[in-house]
């Protein structure tokens, strides 16, 4: 390619271009420059140079790049510009482009690539959702599945049909699987092609169907499926299961599962990240004079230090002791919280003890509350 062209020249507009600048000149020019519309020799190379520029300054971190570096900056840190060849450039691809392209050409997109509905495709992928416990998302674990999945039909190999000779070339369409019609469009006269309606699109039809699958080429089997959950997995993340979708289409391969992880919450371990919280109670006395508690953490007790002097709500931090990351193995921490309790009700001994330690404060006029009052005078 030649010197490349500086991104801003190339849409039109100056280095101070807003985000809607930037996007409304792309729009125009996009829709001059497209090939369907305009059919110039260099349009589609313009077009392409319009798209990059725009994937570019679309971006604030790319723009941001492209602003300081240039071209070089760009192709240091790694942008690609594979991704703009033309074949990329399905009507799906244009983001929030497609809509307009979608209204302007009334599905033209589908008629110049009408898609040959005998070619093998893949199934739909499936989704489903899985609860399990939190001690068992810190774990790992295995899970059987039971899954109603589609099976090729054992009497008919797929077919639907009988035998072989009940399958007979659809003559609606001459066994091409299309039909073809001639529409007005606002270009001019267009053809289009849809899919045929008497045989949708296989360019065959059955004359006595299979028995066994009743034409449908499949069954219906149940099969179990061990799914291993990975330790630290967290709510939300999906596991795929290759090949256990929906079944694919003329040989193509099956779709994939894809089961959602939910993790139910736990009664005393809060997770952030790939650390853990959790809140203890602790009396006065141990919060005054400091203590040893063994405290509850994923992977069993742990002793923490409580020094003399803690105060509600301290934290502190058990190192190593979060969840082990799903992918570099690290562990988190876990933080313990003290929930300092005052006590409600105190017995005879205890309650002597208290007034012994408030006549100790008065004397020494040291209460924390007439330290406070005495500021205001
Ligand atoms: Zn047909
Ligand atoms: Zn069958």
């Amino acid at each position: 390619m030649a010197e490349k062209r500086d991104y801003y020249e190339i849409l039109g507009i100056d280095r101070s271009a807003s985000e809607d600048d930037i996007k409304k000149a792309y729009r125009a020019l996009a829709k001059k420059y497209h090939p369907d519309l305009n059919k110039d020799e260099d349009a589609p190379e313009k077009f392409k140079e319009v798209q990059e520029a725009y994937e570019v300054l679309n971006d604030p971190q790319t723009k941001s790049t492209y602003d300081q570096f240039g071209h070089a900056g760009l192709e240091s840190s790694g942008f690609n510009f594979d991704n703009f060849s033309f074949d990329n450039f399905g009507f799906g691809g244009f983001g929030d482009l497609g809509d307009i392209f979608g209204s302007f050409f009334g599905g033209m997109g589908g008629q110049t690539r009408a898609r040959n509905s005998n070619a093998p495709r893949k199934g739909q992928d499936k989704f489903m959702s899985m609860k399990i416990d939190f001690m068992e998302s810190i774990k790992g674990l295995t899970k059987t599945l039971k899954l109603d999945v589609e099976e090729q039909c054992s009497e008919c190999l797929g077919s639907g049909a009988k035998s072989k000779n009940d399958i007979k070339s659809c003559p609606t369409c001459n066994g091409t699987g299309r039909t073809v019609r001639t529409q007005q469009t606002m270009f001019g006269m267009s053809q289009v092609q849809t899919t045929c309606p008497n045989c949708q699109g296989s360019g065959q039809v059955i004359e006595n169907k299979c028995p066994k699958c009743k034409g449908s080429g499949f069954n219906k089997k149940k099969i179990e499926v061990e799914v291993t959950i990975p330790a630290g997995i967290q709510s939300g993340q999906q596991l795929r299961i290759a090949g256990k979708g929906d079944r694919g289409f003329n040989g193509g391969p099956n779709g994939d599962l894809y089961i959602e992880v939910m993790v139910m919450p736990h009664n005393y371990f809060q997770r952030n990240g790939n650390d853990i919280y959790i809140t203890v109670p602790l009396s006065i006395v141990d919060a005054t004079l400091g203590s040893k508690i063994d405290v509850p953490t994923v992977h069993g007790d742990v002793q923490l230090t409580i020094p003399s002097g803690t105060q509600p709500d301290q934290r502190f931090r058990l190192k190593g002791k979060g969840v082990k990351d799903i992918r570099t193995s690290y562990y988190g921490d876990q933080y313990v919280i003290v929930d300092v309790k005052v006590p409600t009700s105190l017995n005879r001994e205890e309650k002597e003890l208290f007034n012994k330690l408030k006549d100790i404060e008065k004397k020494s006029k040291k209460s924390v509350f007439e330290r406070f009052r005495n500021s205001f005078k």
